[in-house]
């Protein structure tokens, strides 16, 4: 009885979560949501204009996360085949990554 009582109390637990748990997928903009962000970077002085437009398409277009934004070198790019490569792990002392490890 006690065991039927615990797992039927831990489904509610997990079901209650499930329906309350907000997921990053839900939070994305759309089309028509996105499209005045880059518009509006250009308001901004200059050289604040061009990275905040990289911003906003790196993160919105491309999906690439803040560390890699906050990490991201041109030599990532490979021009020839048109892709992006990420290192998927490279030691950094930055306070970010700091912070991020703590
Ligand atoms: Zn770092």
């Amino acid at each position: 009885m006690t065991d039927n009582y615990q797992q039927s109390n831990e489904w509610a637990q997990q079901h209650r979560q499930s329906l309350t748990t907000r997921h990053t997928h839900e939070g994305v903009l759309t089309d028509r949501e996105f499209e005045p962000l880059p518009e509006a970077c250009s308001l901004l002085p200059e050289p604040r204009d061009l990275q905040a437009r990289f911003v906003c398409l790196a993160a919105g277009r491309l999906g690439l996360r803040a560390c890699e934004i906050a990490h991201f070198r041109a030599d990532w790019i490979d021009w020839d085949r048109m892709l992006l490569c990420i290192p998927q792990h490279k030691p950094c002392e930055c306070g970010y990554c700091r912070r991020q490890a703590s």
